[in-house]
């Protein structure tokens, strides 16, 4: 099937870049929130990423202008009547996500695709709310979106090889770099990312390095573009955290279990950038 039109549910910081990314590759966009407000927040966002790409020369502006004028914004779920694709990118949350795609089911027609980009929730069990399972998939996008390259294509269960063949098409159009993923917790990066971060706060607590120091040492010795605690600030630890947790939980292994030093920094508040301070202190 053609897929021309791409409907994204939550104009927060992925539904905004991926609304962006789809613009900027040609699809037209139906970008959905719940309030005016949200939507307002996140197309000013979008409009400030645009201009960063014009100024830094990567877009021109007649390109800006064409990007912008294939956006549609509505607190209306009616309008993704039109779409050939739905990208799911609201909070995260179980009972807010089957809510929603229960009611992406009863307005789309039956040849429209649905995705979610949900970094956390079973891709099966999102798929079983759905009364037509086999057409639902998830499209795991990365912070920046405009400017990272992967998408984890994750097939539940129930998604039919004709919904992955067509969302891995729509990712290569969107200039993006799509790797096939089964569905299970932490899907691919952060199965490896996050347990790598937490390792670095044992190490942080058991007094082996300064945390300059052990991010110096990935950054120098690993050539990651920054260090695991410096990392972790960006995400934010309280994220870090609840997705050791679900690690624990889902796949049973201690391996996973949160370091200590982890748990109390969140407890004390210091989520990292967003709070003012997490391993290291921002102005
Ligand atoms: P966010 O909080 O920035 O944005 C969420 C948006 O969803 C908000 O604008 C909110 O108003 C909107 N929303 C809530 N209920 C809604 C509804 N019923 N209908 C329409 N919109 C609704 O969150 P985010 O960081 O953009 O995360 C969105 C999703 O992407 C989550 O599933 C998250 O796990 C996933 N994700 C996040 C990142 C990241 O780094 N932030 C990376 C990959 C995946």
């Amino acid at each position: 099937m053609t897929i021309d039109t791409l409907g994204v549910i939550g104009a927060g910081t992925m539904g905004n870049g991926i609304a962006q990314t789809a613009a900027v590759s040609g699809f037209k966009v139906i970008l959905i929130d719940v309030t005016d407000a949200a939507l307002a927040k996140g197309m000013a966002a979008l409009g400030s990423s645009l201009e960063r790409l014009v100024a830094k020369g990567k877009l021109d502006a007649a390109a800006r202008d064409a990007a912008l004028a294939r956006i549609e914004t509505s607190t209306d779920y009616q309008r993704l009547a039109q779409a050939d694709l739905v990208v799911e990118a609201a909070t995260e949350n179980l009972e807010l996500k089957t809510r929603i795609l229960k009611q992406i089911e009863t307005i789309v027609p039956t040849s429209t695709l649905i995705a979610s980009n949900t970094s956390s929730i079973s891709i099966t069990a999102l798929a079983a709310s759905l009364k037509a399972p086999s057409r639902f998939i998830g499209m795991h996008f990365f912070n920046p979106v405009p400017l990272l390259q992967l998408v984890e294509i994750i097939r539940g269960l129930q998604t039919s090889d004709a919904t992955a063949a067509s969302v891995s098409e729509v990712v290569a159009r969107l200039d993006k770099s799509p790797i096939g993923v089964r569905n299970s917790p932490g899907f691919v990066v952060n199965r490896i990312l996050v347990p790598m971060i937490n390792e670095a706060f044992f190490v942080l607590a058991e007094g082996v390095a300064k945390a300059e120091e052990i991010d110096e040492g990935m950054r120098l010795g690993a050539n990651h573009p920054i260090g695991p605690l410096a990392l972790a600030d960006l995400v934010g630890l309280d994220v870090c955290l609840s997705v050791m947790e679900v690690f624990v939980k889902d796949l049973g292994d201690p391996k996973y279990r949160p370091c200590l030093l982890l748990r109390e920094l969140v407890a004390a508040g210091r989520l990292g950038r967003k709070t003012g301070r997490g391993v290291y202190e921002y102005a």
